[in-house]
């Protein structure tokens, strides 16, 4: 669709839900599914708030539009700023998911035949995910497959172990973490708290 001056009108961002009760309503489709009752406990993982603002970051690695939270955005844009002027290209892979996106990837899994374990060593349960907050990116970089632990070799993992937090990122999966989710070198969240600029 074209605006007035002929440009094309920007995507609206994702749908997040409207109120507790629209959360809640999710959560109780993924108990039902047979995400366990203590789910959340048992992993030290916190129930996530989805943001009230998502702002476009351009597209990922594979043309789709990916939205974080502002001040996230701004983070992250200023980080793969300074890692080019180094010659590290960070290249984004996810960011935002919504709690109804993580709902569908869980359902989608379970029909392919897999156990409840087996999703949930890889992907959060709906509401846990750290991608619903709109805080976290996972990232690669070319001559890279996405999303794999070779990750950990690149340049640009080197860079952002010695650069992240400076900008407010901290990776939140190490190896053997008390959440009892693999190691994700690629997946980096933006916080508050941590961020000088
Ligand atoms: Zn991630």
């Amino acid at each position: 669709m074209d605006g007035p001056a002929g440009r094309t009108t920007a995507p609206a961002p994702p749908q997040r839900c409207r109120d507790r009760a629209e959360r809640r309503a999710l959560i109780e489709r993924a108990l039902a599914l047979g995400v366990p009752d203590d789910y959340g406990r048992a992993r030290g993982l916190r129930l996530q708030r989805e943001p009230a603002r998502l702002v476009s970051i351009g597209s990922d690695i594979r043309g789709r539009e990916q939205w974080l939270q502002p001040r996230a955005a701004l983070a992250l844009g200023r980080m793969k700023e300074a890692a080019l002027r180094d010659g590290v290209e960070l290249q984004v892979v996810s960011a935002f998911r919504s709690i109804e996106y993580q709902l569908g990837i869980l359902e989608r899994k379970l029909a392919h035949g897999q156990t409840m374990d087996e999703v949930l060593r890889i992907s959060a349960a709906p509401g846990y995910s750290e991608h619903h907050t709109g805080r976290c990116v996972d990232l690669t970089t070319p001559d890279c497959t996405a999303l794999e632990e070779e990750f950990e070799r690149s340049p640009a993992f080197a860079w952002l172990e010695r650069n992240a937090a400076g900008f407010g990122f901290t990776l939140s999966y190490p190896r053997e973490n008390r959440h009892g989710i693999v190691y994700e070198p690629w997946h980096w969240c933006w916080h508050a708290r941590m961020s000088r600029r």
